[in-house]
Order: C-alpha cells, then sequence, then structure tokens
C-alpha cells in the first residue's frame, strides 16, 4: 500500500516536472545528469575513457552548465564496437536491441531503456498535449488509438496499421481503422498524406479521429492543414529520434515542441560546439535522462534547431526547441556538397503551392524536383522552383521539375526528401523529418 502510495507520488513528480519553473526543472536535471555521468563513467568503458581523456571526474559535475564541458558524441562511439563497450557492464541487459537507418542510411543498433512509466502511463510521453488540456492521466490511458508503422505488434487501446496493410489494400485498412473509431490517429506526415488524399477520393471512408499526432517528419504548414481539414480535427506533431524517443511535443499554439525535460536534457551549439543562445540555430545536441544500459549523452542528433526560453503563450515554461531538419545530410550536386537542409529551405517560400517534394540527382549535371502540387501550384511556379534550385547549385546544373500525384515512401512510410538515381537509384539519405523515433 506504502510502496503503491510512493510509486504513484514518483510518477506524478515525473509526470509534471514538465510544468514546473525553469528553476525546478533545472535542479532535476543538474540531480539526473550527476547520476547518470557517474553511471557512464563507472560502468561503461567507451565513457569511461572519453571522460578520462577529456579530464572530466563526474564528481566536479555542479550544475547544467557543466555540461559543455563533456565532448559531443556521435554514432561513432557505438560503431564498429563490441556492444560491452558502450552499454551497462554491471547488470544483464535484458531491453530489446532497435534499429534505425540513420543520416547515413548505415544501420544503427541501439538499446533503449524501457520507461520507468508502467502500461498505464506510458503513452503520456506522447501524448502530453491532452493534459495541458485537462485530460487526466487515467483518461489518457483509456483512448484509442489508430497507429500506422513498419511493424505489427500488439498494444493495448492500439489499432496497429502497418504501412504494408495500408499500401497493398488502402481500402480495407482505412475502413478497419474508421470502424474502430480512434480518439488519435498517429503516424508520420507521409502516411497520413497518404491516408487524407485516399479519404478525399472516397467519401465513404472516413477517420474522424479527435487529434491527429504526426513524428518522425517534418511537417510543412500546407500538409498541416490539409490533414486538419481531411481528418476535421487539429494536428500535433513531435520532435523525437529512434536513439532517444520522444524529445519534445506542440502545445495548442503549435509554435515549436515543448521539452521532455524529465527525460532529455537538450542543447544547441555552434560549428565549434560552442553553446548558442536561445533563439540562435545551430545543431542539436541530446542527452537521453532515462536511458542507463546504452548512455546516449551529449549525441549529435544531426538537426539543427534553435531553443525558445521566453514563456509559451500556452503558460507552460519549460523552454521550446524549433527545427530546421537534417543537418548532416547532403549530397554532392554540381561539384560541391550541398546540405540537405539548404534544399529543403530553398523549397520552403512554396508552401502553399507544394504538398510534397523530392530531389533526385540524376547525374552529375542534372536534377530532377518532383513535386506534388498543392492549391497554389500554378504555371510560373515551375520555372521559379528551378531558379530557386539553380541558387544553391548554380546554373551549370539543369534542373527538370516534374509534377506527380504521389511520392513513393521508404518502408517504414516516410519520403526520402534528396534521391540519388545517378547511382543506381538508392535513396543516399534519411527521410524528411528530424525524428525516427521509436513506433510502438
Ligand atoms: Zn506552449
Amino acid at each position: 500500500m506504502l510502496r503503491n502510495i510512493i510509486e504513484r507520488i514518483r510518477v506524478a513528480r515525473f509526470v509534471t516536472l514538465h510544468q514546473r519553473s525553469r528553476r525546478v526543472i533545472e535542479r532535476w536535471q543538474t540531480r539526473a545528469l550527476q547520476r547518470l555521468l557517474a553511471h557512464a563513467a563507472w560502468n561503461v568503458p567507451s565513457y569511461a575513457r572519453l571522460f578520462e581523456q577529456h579530464r572530466f571526474e563526474p564528481r566536479a559535475f555542479r550544475d547544467v552548465s557543466d555540461v559543455a564541458r563533456l565532448p559531443i558524441v556521435t554514432k561513432d562511439l557505438f560503431l564498429k564496437k563490441p556492444p560491452e563497450e558502450f552499454t551497462d557492464n554491471s547488470r544483464l541487459i535484458t531491453g530489446a536491441w532497435k534499429q534505425t537507418s540513420g543520416t547515413s542510411g548505415k544501420p544503427f543498433s541501439f538499446l533503449r531503456e524501457s520507461s520507468m512509466l508502467g502500461d498505464r502511463d506510458v503513452d503520456f510521453e506522447c501524448l502530453r498535449f491532452l493534459l495541458w488540456q485537462g485530460y487526466t492521466l487515467n483518461q489518457v490511458a483509456t483512448l484509442k488509438t489508430a497507429q500506422i508503422i513498419v511493424r505489427s505488434g500488439w498494444k493495448k487501446n492500439y489499432l496497429l496499421i502497418t504501412t504494408e496493410e495500408m499500401r497493398s489494400d488502402p481500402q480495407t485498412a482505412i475502413r478497419s481503422i474508421a470502424e474502430s473509431g480512434p480518439d488519435i490517429l498517429t503516424s508520420c506526415p507521409s502516411m497520413l498524406l497518404e491516408v487524407a488524399r485516399h479519404m478525399q477520393h472516397r467519401a465513404a471512408e472516413r477517420i474522424r479521429p479527435r487529434y491527429v499526432v504526426s513524428f518522425g517528419e517534418t511537417l510543412s504548414p500546407l500538409v498541416r492543414d490539409f490533414l486538419s481539414e481531411m481528418f476535421g480535427c487539429e494536428v500535433y506533431d513531435r520532435y523525437g529520434m529512434g536513439e532517444v524517443g520522444a524529445i519534445g511535443t506542440e502545445c495548442a499554439r503549435h509554435n515549436g515542441f515543448h521539452l521532455h525535460a524529465e527525460s532529455v536534457f537538450v542543447e544547441v551549439v555552434d560549428e565549434r560546439d560552442k553553446s548558442l543562445p536561445p533563439g540562435q540555430f545551430g545543431r542539436v545536441i541530446v542527452t537521453d535522462l532515462q536511458n542507463y544500459s546504452m548512455p546516449f549523452i551529449r549525441y549529435e542528433t544531426g538537426d539543427r534547431g534553435a531553443l525558445l526560453e521566453e514563456p509559451c503563450e500556452c503558460g507552460l515554461r519549460v523552454a521550446r526547441i524549433v527545427v530546421q531538419g537534417r543537418e548532416m545530410a547532403s549530397v554532392m550536386l554540381g561539384g560541391r556538397k550541398v546540405p540537405h537542409v539548404e534544399l529543403t529551405m530553398a523549397l520552403d517560400d512554396f508552401k502553399n503551392a507544394i504538398y510534397q517534394f523530392q530531389i533526385v540527382k540524376k547525374t552529375d549535371t542534372t536534377i530532377g524536383v518532383r513535386v506534388v502540387r498543392g492549391p497554389a501550384f500554378i504555371d510560373r511556379t515551375g520555372q521559379e522552383i528551378i531558379t530557386q534550385i539553380k541558387n544553391i547549385v548554380g546554373d551549370a546544373t539543369h534542373i527538370v521539375v516534374e509534377t506527380v500525384s504521389s511520392l513513393p515512401l521508404t518502408q517504414s512510410g516516410k519520403l526520402c526528401i534528396v534521391v540519388d538515381e545517378s547511382i543506381g537509384g538508392s535513396a543516399l539519405h534519411a527521410p524528411t523529418g528530424h525524428i525516427k523515433r521509436r513506433d510502438a
């Protein structure tokens, strides 16, 4: 009984941390970092060596600003090493290995700590925006969710439809989602767009959730509006990545992602790894405060973003992050390395004219831009796209704009924003988005 009460208090503090003052959050994160760093120094050989090389002593860690004394790590810390080098050596690890393709397309296996929350509360992590609207944890736990994901599985109160089922027989898949009457429909934007476009042409099949939740890719304003119109509800976007899970969730203002401060510590740094002040864009670095099995400490996300520290109009004081997209992905075009983010930003001006786009390197001197037309696409839009892309890659490159009714999605239902068909058609880089979070 007493243990139950203590457990409930612990859960209550955990789930409400992000709603508390900056000072309380910072104290919590300091303690969480102290525990994690001490653990990594003692039990994870890769980190022990790294700390030693940088003369970093976890006991000297006093507050969150001390994090800057630690090196930033990339996937390379883990790749090509035996797991005992980068996982907890002090106990038998029982968690499941998961995989992400990563920015370079290289598969990367990682171990996630199972959530400190029980089955009943676990959806809080991704559905916390409901708490901000007055739902209780109990109510959140009883909501029905339909999710379109890569692999099939079972989860309480969930209808899981695979991307394969959606693709091979969309009519049946959409009907079964509609019949299940979900409160929440969730998937990556490309998949949701596919469902919405299907519904647009077949009025009989209508999914009417209370909320749509997107994750896994950049959600453009145009796609957000279209989803909202077709599903008849608000769309809440979430930011995260496979290795660390969800990092931030939108509130009803939809202006950046409120950080999941109880689970992650997020920084934005410049090219020389120096911390950037709020509002300035740089590399997003994340520390997972919950994963003791395979710690991710000052981990390079590959995303570009800025922290917003002023209080949000919704009343929450926890910082927000706005994300521009993958920084590290790039493609050789016209003899120079063009970062993926530059291409994405070049087409940002066409928000109402393009639902989706894909940039295709056809040869060393030819680039194709495939676009799914939006409502504001007019005759001269194609020429304007050519001009924008030429501004980046130079005049010598030949640009072809192709309008298509849909774009091919990856196995996981995402869109590869840059593909290289000059080397046999393989996708060069990660899908549009910044998130590759765990799907279930
Ligand atoms: Zn807010």
